[in-house]
Order: structure tokens, then sequence, then C-alpha cells
């Protein structure tokens, strides 16, 4: 009897202690995976933010329409005009499809309706949004008269909303989770730094929608998983010495991200110094060639105004950067009266454009009548590299693990 009642406790004993183990055990785990999903900002003390209570609005303007002479619009759902900032309006209407706006002496012609004023702000009501150059819109929409009779649309639209759909414009939306987080909290800090920028400058936009700025291609490109990244880092930015900085970021490093200071001639600051980076080969832009006939290379230089006269011979590399990117190149000219001439590596990959020359890290080779550029990477490489960010989180890395990574000293708040 009291052995039975001996091994029943023994039983009961070892059955808790199985229970107590395998609790921790989940413990562990959730707390790993809370760990890996959602990034747990620093409770830093940003005087400098306390001014910003909720989502700053940005003003994004669609280069589509920049410049241009006349650019029609439509609106999905009834909608108000009022003049640009202000809010009573000056006119009402039902939806509408293709109206061109058109400057004139008198103000903007809105269709065939005088608007009299050089700047008027287009608001859809309840959920409509505004299309424009076959993309639509959340938010406003402000019709901006430039010099010279041309105009240009800024979308207005806050920040939490502007970022659901940069996210998907950069970086494909099936990637994983962690790496959309990270990419969505180096857009809020960039686009953040942006709006001061404009403010110091006087410029009248926040933000292009390429990738001057950062992509944004309108509701096309929110899906349920960018709208999560966004909402998971809602308000989370990344500083340095309690101020904003310009977190650069572009699509493939190669193997290197280079300085700021390098790349952009900006302060070097331990976030934006360079780093290696072993996580982007799975871009298909880690390594590349291509070749363009020498008459092809002059021309685009030419047209460039990069060279006087002449053809282009040799492509020379005098100069490289720390990683080995190109930065200085001499040109051997014949048939002009210079025989060479010095560019920087940034304005040679600019006069072939980003479609034939995806970086400056490149060798060249001589091919007699063409050159053939064999290069790593895509884009300026600053900052965070895209891919490798995508390449970090396919390996179960955080969105600050990631962030830490690419910018080293930064530290990671919450604004609101
Ligand atoms: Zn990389």
């Amino acid at each position: 009897m009291n052995y039975i009642f001996y091994r029943n406790v023994k039983n009961l004993f070892k059955r808790l202690s199985q229970l107590i183990l395998l609790t921790l055990c989940i413990g562990i785990l959730v707390s790993f995976y809370s760990c890996i999903t959602a990034p747990k900002p620093l409770d830093v003390n940003t005087k400098s933010f306390q001014d910003i209570k909720e989502p700053p609005y940005l003003k994004v303007v669609l280069t589509a329409t920049l410049n241009q002479e006349s650019f029609p619009l439509s609106v999905n759902s009834s909608f108000s005009i009022t003049e640009h900032n202000k809010d009573a309006p000056i006119l009402t209407n039902g939806s509408i499809a293709n109206v061109y706006i058109t400057p004139s002496p008198k103000g903007l012609m809105f269709g065939n309706t005088l608007i009299p004023h050089n700047d008027f702000d287009v608001w859809p009501d309840n959920d409509g949004a505004i299309a424009v150059n076959g993309r639509s819109y959340h938010g406003g929409l402000w019709v901006h008269a430039l010099p010279e009779n041309k105009l240009a649309f800024c979308n207005i639209i806050d920040m939490e909303t502007y970022l659901q759909s940069v996210v998907g414009s950069e970086l494909t939306p099936s990637y994983p989770l962690q790496a959309l987080i990270a990419q969505a909290i180096a857009a809020r800090t960039y686009g953040l730094f942006e709006i001061k920028s404009a403010k110091i400058s006087g410029r009248w936009f926040d933000l292009r929608d390429d990738t001057g700025s950062q992509a944004y291609n309108g509701i096309s490109s929110e899906t349920v998983k960018t709208i999560e990244a966004v909402e998971q880092s809602r308000g989370v930015i990344l500083i340095y010495n309690d101020g904003l900085f310009k977190a650069f970021y572009h699509s493939t490093c190669g193997g290197y991200t280079e300085s700021v200071k390098d790349i952009f001639n900006e302060p070097e600051i331990p976030p934006l110094k360079g780093r290696k980076c072993n996580y982007c080969e799975i871009s298909k832009f880690y390594e590349w060639n291509t070749a363009l006939s020498k008459g092809d290379v002059t021309q685009m230089l030419l047209n460039a105004k990069l060279i006087p006269a002449g053809s282009v011979s040799r492509i020379e590399i005098t100069a490289t950067l720390p990683s080995g990117r190109a930065n200085v190149l001499k040109l051997h000219l014949a048939g002009g009266k210079t025989a060479e001439k010095s560019v920087s590596a940034a304005e040679f990959r600019a006069a072939l454009g980003a479609t034939y020359l995806k970086s400056t890290y490149f060798v060249v080779e001589d091919l007699g009548n063409a050159f053939r550029f064999y290069g790593r990477g895509y884009g300026h490489g600053a900052g965070m590299c895209q891919m490798g960010a995508v390449g970090m989180a396919e390996s179960a890395i955080s969105a600050i693990d990631i962030l830490q990574y690419y910018y080293p000293f930064s530290q990671m708040v919450k604004i609101y």
C-alpha cells in the first residue's frame, strides 16, 4: 500500500516537473518569437520630437506631372476644391474622369471652369481616391502652378498611409515581414528627414515619388503585409545623437555599403559610414555585366556634356573607394582637341543611365568596338542594402537587428 502511494506521488512529481519544463520551453519559444516579429523601440527621451503627436502630412510631388503645361486627373467620389491649405470649399462636384488642369492668366482652369487661384487642393469625400497618370492615391491633391505656365501635382498624405505604399513600391510584398518592417522604419526616418530639410531649405515639396526620394506608386502597391509592416512599426524611427539623419538605402550593395561622404559628399556619421554585407547574394543584381558599343558610350557622354567632342577610345579607372567601387575615371578621347578627360564614376553612371550601369562597383573590359562592364550591386551604395535586409530576414534576423547592422550606432525610438 505504502509502496503504491509512494509510486503515485513519485509519478505525480515526475509529471509536474515535465509540465514545468514544457511550460518553460513554450515561454522561451513565445518570447523568442515575439522578439523576431515585433520591434521593441528603445524608450529614449527625445525632446526634439515632442511636438509630433500624430503622423505628419507629406507633400509628395507626382513626377509625371512636374513642369507639365496641362495634366488630367480623375476622382472616383464626390469631392471639394479649396484654396491651398484652406478649409472653405470654393467648388464641390460629383465624381469626374480625365478633367484637364491648365494654367491660365487668371488662375487655373479645371476643365472649362476657372479657379481664380494659382494653387488649390482637391479633397475627395469619404474613402474616395484621386487618380493621376493611371495611379490612384489616398489623401488630397495640391495643384500647384509653377513659373512659365507650368504646373505640378502633389499628393497630400499622412505618413503612415504613405508608407503602406512605399514599402510595397520599394520591396516585393512577398518578402519576409521583418524586411518590410525594416524598410518601413528606414522610409519613415527618411521621410521625416525630408520634411525637415524642405522646411529649412524652402523647397515647396517634401519628397518625389521616384528613386530621387522614395518610390511611391499609390494605392496599387498597398497589400495586407505592407499595411501590417507599417502598423507594427507605427511612429518608429531611427535617430543618431538625438536627431534625425537621412536614412539612405539602395537595392543591392554587392558586398560592401559605402560611406555617405564618398557617395553624396555629406558629413560622415557612424550610421552611414558603410560596412561589409554578406546577405545580398540572393539579389539578381549581385553580379551583372553589360556591353555597350563605343559609339553608344560616346553619344551618351556627349548628350550629358561630360566630354566636349571626339570619341571615347579607352576607359581607365584611376581611383576607387574603400569598397572597390570606381570613384574617378579617365576617358581617353580620339578625334577631338582634348586627349583625355577625368570624370567621377557617379557622373559617368548618370550619363549612361542606371539601366545600363547599375552601380559604380564595376571594372571595364575593352572589346575593340565596345566596352563590357562587369559590375556588382544596384543603386548608389549608401545606407541599408535592401536585398541584404531581405537576406537577413530570410535567415530569421529581426528588423531591429537588420537596422542595427546597416545603420550602426543609431537608436530606435517611437515618436507617436
Ligand atoms: Zn548588400
